[in-house]
């Protein structure tokens, strides 16, 4: 076994890697960008060397560096995490070459799997089901036109060198088939360097079911199967083992058809075989992923192994510790991956300091994986995942269940995230009751997106209750430090002599502006002017720092987190029963707040740093609100800006390609809309 390993990665997986390698009694070095160097995972391992700028192409990605940095520390082995060079065959030969271990398969299966199309080709002689489809080397796209129309639409077009949903297009009709597959090659170039597609039929509502193969020098073997079908964007939110109504037979032959596939390329170490499923339970391959994979935790919960523990010991030459026949599962797993993202805006990634977070905690059913802690940055770099959580229980609805009440515990200020989302989706009454395909979210947009923030009137009395307990201890505060700390004359605002005394606080929710009338009653009973009419309420600091309300005869616990945002704004963020909402305080003597959210009418701006790849309007085009204006791609993904609301340009900024960063103005209209 190996005595000292680097992990050329960041974030949750290298601090996950380093957890079982400390458990082993290996020590660990880690690497870090420019970004990194204060980072959970350098914290973590016992050596760590810095690698360069932030970009991930400037260090994560330099092969070169990372294997230098192994020789001069010592370590004898690369565990490449996921993403990065992870499925580089470069990069894994480069290390053999270097006399240090990679942690993964040989370099000839990756590069097997390394073209979709490739894949295909290979899987197809192993005798594995394919999804109908082309995956030919002619390009020309009367071939492909033509291909399609056999295939019958819908079709999906796939960049062969794809991954992140990048390079993808769902055609309906043949007449839309040549723009899409302009459009295709055009990102797949982009993204991939390589515009060469593949054409499969596409499947309505599948599910995504992959299978955790795992190979030493003598044998194969699968770890039963996930269920990955929740997705948005062709992109994995929540993962569950095992996948829901799978029979043994089926999980056999889906196991079997996996093993086939690993051998046909001389598989060895941990990988994962994607398959696409009908409704009907047939099933085809898609792709396969020559690593570890970022769900993997779900199948460590229901067969109680440690897959990376399982890669040190093949990758030092070892034997698998279990057989087939001596894998069981046991239970049900779930994993949700928390992101900082706005599922509101089209899941558009959300950067910014965490300076509030509480996760969920390590328990007998709860695992969380994350690289990050309260204070940490979510910078536009990477990607934007905050932590998988895991839950473990005897069964899929009690996991689900578990997992919902979790997900309403979480809490996270600074960025936005998808928790509320997450914790909609455990406890949706189709999806609990089985109803599972990658179209999910999609469909049930409306009823998940509603349950995510409190009710109105709720929301803009628990900020104006967190208020009021501010000017209290304000004026606890002040008495303090005061000659005469029992002065009347240190209380704040109305809560000063008059009995019945009364205040307003001011709230900007979006567009809205919403004030609510304060009014003291005796003791300590307040009552609530709010939108939809008033309300006893009353309000107090509980030991553990949450707030303690009663509004009506609803009491409840809440936390409010107040930040100044970075337009120099105060925003109160409130967590109660498991949602959350961000009001921002309008301050009475403070006009800027007025003006700055007329002049933010006259343009568009950049809602995180990334570069424009598509303009749709240019000066003196009339726009109508939600038209699309622009595609800038940020953190590895495209966002579409659409106009705020009907409006003239009046010009545009910057031009196709360019850098822009963070709140730059790319869109300006003519004043008065
Ligand atoms: P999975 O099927 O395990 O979700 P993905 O192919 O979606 O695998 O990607 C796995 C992870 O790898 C992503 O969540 C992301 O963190 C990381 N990743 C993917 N592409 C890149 C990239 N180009 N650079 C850095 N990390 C990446
Ligand atoms: P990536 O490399 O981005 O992971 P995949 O080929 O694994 O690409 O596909 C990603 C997702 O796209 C799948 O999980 C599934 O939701 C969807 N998808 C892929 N192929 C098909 C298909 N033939 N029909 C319907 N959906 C598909
Ligand atoms: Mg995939």
């Amino acid at each position: 076994m190996f005595s000292k390993i680097l992990i050329a990665n960041r974030g949750e997986i290298a601090c996950r890697v380093i957890k079982t390698a400390r458990r082993l009694g290996i020590k660990t070095v880690a690497v870090y960008s420019d970004a990194d160097s204060g980072a959970r995972h350098v914290a973590m391992a016992d050596e760590a060397v810095h690698i360069g700028p932030p970009a991930a192409r400037e260090s994560y990605l330099l092969g070169d560096r990372i294997i230098e940095a192994a020789r001069r520390t010592g370590a004898q082995a690369i565990h490449p995490g996921y993403g990065f060079l992870s499925e580089n065959a470069g990069f894994a030969e480069a290390c053999g070459a270097a006399g240090v271990v990679f942690i993964g398969p040989p370099p000839a299966a990756i590069r097997a799997m390394g073209s979709k199309s490739e894949a295909k080709k290979i899987m197809e002689k192993a005798e594995v089901p394919l999804v109908p489809g082309y995956h030919g080397d002619d390009q020309s796209p009367d071939l492909l036109a033509k291909e399609a129309d056999r295939i019958g639409f819908p079709v999906l077009i796939k960049a062969s060198a794809g991954g992140g949903g990048k390079g993808m297009r769902v055609v309906e009709s043949a007449a839309k088939f040549a723009d899409a597959l302009a459009g295709a090659k055009r990102e797949a170039k982009a993204a991939f360097a390589d515009d060469h597609v593949l054409v499969e039929k596409y499947l309505t509502r599948p599910r995504h079911i992959e299978i955790q193969v795992f190979a030493d020098a003598a044998s194969c073997l699968y770890l039963f199967e996930r269920d990955c079908s929740i997705q948005r964007r062709h992109q994995k939110v929540i993962e569950e083992a095992p996948a829901p109504g799978m029979d043994p037979a089926r999980r056999q032959a889906m196991g079997e058809a996996a093993v086939a596939a690993a051998k046909a390329i001389g598989y060895r170490g941990a990988g994962t075989v994607e398959f696409i499923a009908d409704q009907d339970g047939t099933f085809f391959f898609m792709e396969m992923n020559t690593r570890l994979q970022v769900e993997h935790p779900v199948t460590e919960a229901i067969t109680g192994q440690d897959l990376v523990e399982w890669q040190f010991v093949v990758a030092a030459g070892g034997r698998m510790p279990l057989a087939q026949d001596q894998l069981r599962i046991d239970g049900h797993a779930v994993e949700v991956r928390l992101y900082a993202e706005d599922p509101a805006r089209n899941f558009l990634p959300s950067t910014g300091t965490l300076v509030h977070l509480k996760l969920p905690e390590d328990g007998p059913h709860v695992r969380v994986d994350t690289g990050v802690r309260q204070g940490d940055t979510v910078t536009p770099y990477y990607d934007p995942m905050i932590a998988k959580v895991i839950v473990h229980d005897r069964d899929r609805a009690s996991a689900l269940r578990r997992m919902a009440v979790l997900m309403g515990e979480t809490e996270v200020v600074g960025v936005t995230t998808n928790a509320g989302l997450l914790k909609a989706l455990c406890g949706h009454p189709a999806f609990v009751g089985g109803e599972i395909d990658t179209g999910f979210i999609e469909r049930h947009r409306t009823t998940l997106f509603a349950a995510v923030a409190p009710a109105d009137d709720l929301a803009f009395a628990i900020a104006t209750l967190a208020r009021v307990v501010e000017w209290r201890e304000a004026g606890r505060d002040a008495a303090r430090a005061s000659d005469d700390p029992w002065s009347p004359w240190n209380e704040q605002s109305s809560f000063r002599l008059l009995d019945e005394g009364h205040d307003e606080v001011r709230w900007k929710d979006g567009e809205r502006d919403v004030a609510v009338v304060i009014r003291r009653l005796r003791g300590d009973g307040l009552r609530l002017e709010l939108p939809g009419g008033a309300q006893d309420a009353a309000v107090r600091r509980a030991d553990d720092g949450r707030l303690a309300m009663r509004l009506g005869d609803e009491t409840f616990a809440a936390t409010v987190v107040r930040r100044v945002a970075g337009d120099g704004g105060i925003d109160y963020t409130l967590f109660a029963d498991g949602r959350s909402r961000r009001l921002r305080l309008v301050e009475p003597l403070d006009v800027t707040q007025y003006e700055a959210t007329a002049s933010d009418e006259t343009a568009v701006r950049a809602p995180l740093p990334g570069k424009i790849i598509d303009l749709k309007v240019k000066a003196g085009d009339t726009v109508t609100k939600g038209q699309p204006l622009l595609v800038l791609e940020a953190m590895k993904m495209e966002h579409t800006l659409a106009a705020p609301f009907d409006a003239t340009i009046k010009s545009v900024r910057y031009a196709v390609g360019e850098q822009v960063s963070e709140g730059a103005e790319l869109v300006e209209f003519e004043a008065g809309g």
